[in-house]
């Protein structure tokens, strides 16, 4: 297939000559046509995929010349330097297209991007936040958006975004097309989708579930945690074997719990990737790991798909992931370059379910090893494996009861309103000028006669 398959236009098709690109990238060919008919869509790609281009072809192609003020496409992306790039890329592919792009972003001055806005635009590109203060500061209208594209949802929903987007999706018109792209499926994922929402065509380029040949795959049944923690030692001790080890976390709390754990029993050996860690210490510990100057890098999925480090000897899964693509993600970043890899895989009763996710994908069984004899086996537990404490006189209450649910978000503008008491006659007086009476009644009927 090349791009003259497609129903492009010719500024666009000069565009694409000017970039010498000739044949869509997988996800292109399959985002065109259902990014063009306007249903919702949910598209699985990693960066390098060629996703802008997936998302922005369709659009561009359908955005009519306007001459009106207010927007009419709004992309969101977590980080200021995605703005950049996605507003550079968008540059690039309407080189012969009359239309206006404006990049926000926090930490800059908001004035100047105030006047920018205010010249009218028809592609917005924001990080949540200062959208959400542009839209609030009634500069930047968004009642003409149309389509709505959610970009790197995973690394959003991981930083700590879901309530802006909340908030944003409170104040764009009911009417609009969504199109969501994320590297990764996560469990907070899954749920922005089925929350907000409308029967989303789903897209992915097909994670190969075939696995590299040159990765030999093996797990194990471990209880719990701390049995985790005693079978990771007992492999680790073996330094030569085990030279430069990826541990995968599913979560940020698990993370450093785990790396706490290394650091207590192979002292400065290890460093850690998460959200919560600042961009420098992320790359830091990268360089690091990188440089063989840590032999081990625990990461969580979000954080260490892009990922391209040479000679890693393991890939220690150090939970079982729920979505068997995250294990084939996992599994890639070993064995690369035609060397041989390894991968081990922990896994306890409750995550059984999704070790079967993972081997029907694959269509294949891990061999299963059994634990040494010389590591202990415990029978303590962490906060998450331990049962539910229930109160004595409330049996029905569970300890997280009074945390908001997956479907909590705030309340729209127009009920969020406080009672403002007095004010409102006041405004109403302003609004109506003088009340028409004829006087007091009660002061005309005690003085009648
Ligand atoms: P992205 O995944 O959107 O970050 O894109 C990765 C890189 O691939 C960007 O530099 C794009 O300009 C480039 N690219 C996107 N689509 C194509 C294509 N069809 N042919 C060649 N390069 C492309």
């Amino acid at each position: 297939m090349t791009f003259q398959d497609l129903n492009l236009n010719t500024p666009l098709y000069n565009a694409l000559d000017d970039l010498g690109f000739t044949t869509p990238t997988p996800i292109q060919e399959q985002s065109f046509s259902v990014v063009a008919s306007g249903k919702d869509v949910v598209g699985i790609a990693q960066t390098g995929t060629g996703k802008t281009l997936a998302y922005m072809l369709p659009i561009l192609r359908n955005l009519k010349y306007s001459r009106q003020d207010n927007p009419r496409v709004l992309v969101l992306v977590p980080t200021r330097e995605l703005v950049v790039q996605v507003v550079s890329e968008i540059e690039k592919f309407s080189k012969y297209i009359n239309n206006r792009v404006l990049g926000v972003y926090g930490g800059t001055n908001i004035n100047t991007q105030k006047q920018a806005v205010a010249q009218g635009q028809d592609i917005i590109v924001a990080t949540p936040g200062r959208l959400y203060d542009l839209a609030v500061s009634r500069v930047l209208q968004l009642k003409s958006i149309q389509k709505l594209v959610i970009d790197e949802v995973d690394v959003m929903l991981d930083l700590g975004f879901r309530h802006q987007l909340m908030n944003i999706f409170d104040i764009l018109p009911q009417r609009r097309q969504n199109i969501m792209f994320s590297a990764t499926m996560t469990k907070d994922v899954d749920e922005l989708i089925s929350d907000f929402f409308i029967n989303p065509s789903k897209i992915s380029i097909a994670v190969s579930g075939t696995p590299l040949e040159n990765i030999k795959q093996e797990r194990y049944d471990v209880p719990n945690f701390y049995t985790k923690v005693n079978l990771l030692e007992h492999l680790l001790l073996d330094k030569d074997e085990f030279s430069r080890v990826l541990i995968f976390v599913a979560y940020k709390k698990m993370a450093d719990r785990l790396f706490n754990k290394l650091e207590e029993l192979f002292p400065g050996e290890s460093c850690v990737i998460h959200s919560n860690k600042t961009q420098n210490y992320r790359l830091r510990s990268i360089e690091q790991f990188r440089e063989g100057e840590h032999r081990l890098l625990v990461a969580t999925d979000v954080m260490a798909r892009g990922l391209d480090i040479e000679g890693v000897s393991h890939v220690i899964n150090f939970d079982t992931p729920d979505y068997p693509e995250n294990y084939m993600h996992r599994i890639g970043r070993t064995g690369r370059a035609e060397q041989e890899g390894h991968s081990i895989l922990l896994s306890t009763d409750k995550e059984k379910e999704g070790l079967e996710r993972i081997e029907e994908l694959m269509q294949m069984q891990i061999e299963a090893l059994s634990i040494p004899d010389t590591v202990e086996i415990s029978t303590e537990l962490i906060e998450e494996e331990r049962p539910q404490i229930r109160e004595r006189n409330n049996p029905i209450k569970r300890s997280d009861a009074d945390a908001p649910g997956p479907a909590f978000h705030e309340k729209s503008e127009k009920n969020s309103k406080e009672n403002l008491g007095g004010s409102y006659k006041f405004k109403i007086a302003a609004k109506y000028k003088k009340p028409k009476t004829r006087g007091d009644k009660n002061y005309n009927r005690r003085n009648k006669k």
